[in-house]
């Protein structure tokens, strides 16, 4: 439901919706937009041209267009997040207080469910959202990575780590051991992830089985938690579960074996296979061969789920770029990928004191610049073939940095 009204001689627009509240109020330049859960935490911001996204951990990212088309970004911690959130906080309280005394003229009334969000909102101060942080802290181990469309799941870690932890690209589990929960201990997990989350479950879509390879888990180890999950969240009203399996050595799932993960709930596998070249993925010390995640993808699809495959932009530099975008296509092209799949691509991200960089050093690797980066994506894009009954996946840029949960 939609309220307008006009506060101060400013335009205001207050939607409240089953999972959200969001606040809008005019200003000279653009409008201020406020969304909060209904726990009362603010979820995004648009402040001065700068939009922000607060995670579960308090950590809010920022980000901001620059001049032509480049957009930068920046995490904001600790006072700096807190600062934002006070900043949207001061201003949805002296809104909510114009309408309560009458001095900001709705065209219609707000609804209950609006009273409560703007006082869950407001309730929500420096110490909610400090003792909020620290309870995610309690919860979970901190949750590394995403893919994009899942940034809104539930994420339940089924298990905690990386089984490889090989690749020298991959700096999210380094220092997390490998471990599988016991069905007992993730129920547990399951029920005070969703204690915490409180009634800001509205806002959730999906279950995400973390940590960064649930699928791993031998199938008479993974079904009982997967019943696990069952037992503590409505999984289709939820929009069923996503994992990712990643790095294609090891036991292997079968058709038959996904299909009772479709029976159970599974609707997506991100499936990160980063390069078609088996030399690049040796380099990269990334665990299997292209025609593993071929297969897996195969008896994926066949078990009628869906996939996201991911291809790392950049990686191997120059030396090989050739071999990486002529493999690529070629390993995407042998996938039955479909309308219901997601192709992204993610740039490779070089920071200090990652191994890739040691080594990229050592074998003397040339990196790619950004624009050879779109244009390696754009050569990948231009060989890939794809039915003209099953359609397309849909393709887009996964950037880690904009990562939040
Ligand atoms: S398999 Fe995935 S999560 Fe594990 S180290 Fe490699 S890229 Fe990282």
């Amino acid at each position: 439901m939609m309220v307008l009204g006009v506060w101060e001689s400013r335009p205001v627009a207050i939607s409240v919706k089953p999972n959200c509240l969001t606040v809008s109020i005019d200003g000279p330049k653009e409008a201020r937009v406020f969304s909060y859960d209904f726990a009362g935490r603010l979820w995004t911001a648009f402040l001065d041209g700068v939009s922000y996204r607060r995670g579960l951990d308090g950590k809010i990212l920022a980000k901001w267009r620059l001049p032509g088309d480049a957009r930068e970004r920046r995490s904001l911690l600790g006072d700096e997040a807190l600062h934002i959130e006070a900043t949207a906080r001061r201003e949805v309280e002296a809104l909510y207080a114009a309408i309560r005394d009458g001095r900001a003229a709705l065209k219609g009334s707000l609804p209950e469910a609006g009273h409560r969000g703007f006082q869950q909102a407001l309730a929500f101060d420096a110490d909610a959202s400090k003792a909020d942080a620290a309870r995610y802290r309690q919860v979970y181990k901190p949750v590394g990575i995403l893919p994009p469309d899942q940034y809104m799941a539930v994420v339940l870690q089924l298990t905690e780590g990386c089984s490889f932890n090989t690749c020298t690209f991959c700096t999210f589990y380094k220092d997390r051991p490998f471990r599988i929960k016991r069905p007992d201990e993730f129920k547990a997990h399951a029920l005070s992830v969703r204690d915490f989350l409180g009634d800001g479950l509205s806002l959730r879509r999906t279950i995400f089985l973390g940590d960064a390879n649930a699928l791993v888990v031998p199938m008479p180890r993974l079904m009982p938690l997967l019943d696990a999950v069952h037992e503590v969240y409505d999984v289709e009203a939820l929009g069923g579960m996503y994992a990712f399996l990643d790095g294609f050595s090891g036991e292997k799932k079968n058709v038959d074996d996904y299909r009772a993960l479709r029976a159970a709930g599974l609707e997506r596998v991100y499936v990160g296979l980063e390069s078609g070249n088996a030399d690049l993925l040796r380099f990269l010390r990334k665990p299997g061969e292209p025609d593993d995640a071929i297969h897996a993808v195969r008896a994926i699809k066949e078990a009628g789920i869906a996939v996201g495959v991911i291809v790392l932009l950049g990686a191997g530099g120059h030396e090989y770029a050739a071999a990486h975008v002529r493999d690529t296509i070629a390993t995407l092209n042998a996938m039955p990928l479909d309308l219901n799949d997601i192709l992204y691509f993610s740039e490779l991200v070089v920071s200090e004191g990652l191994e890739y960089a040691q080594d990229a050093y050592q074998a003397g690797l040339k990196p790619l610049a950004a624009d050879e980066r779109a244009a390696q994506e754009e050569a990948i894009r231009d060989g890939l073939r794809f039915g003209d009954e099953s359609g397309a996946p849909h393709m887009s840029r996964y950037d880690i940095r904009e990562f939040v949960y």
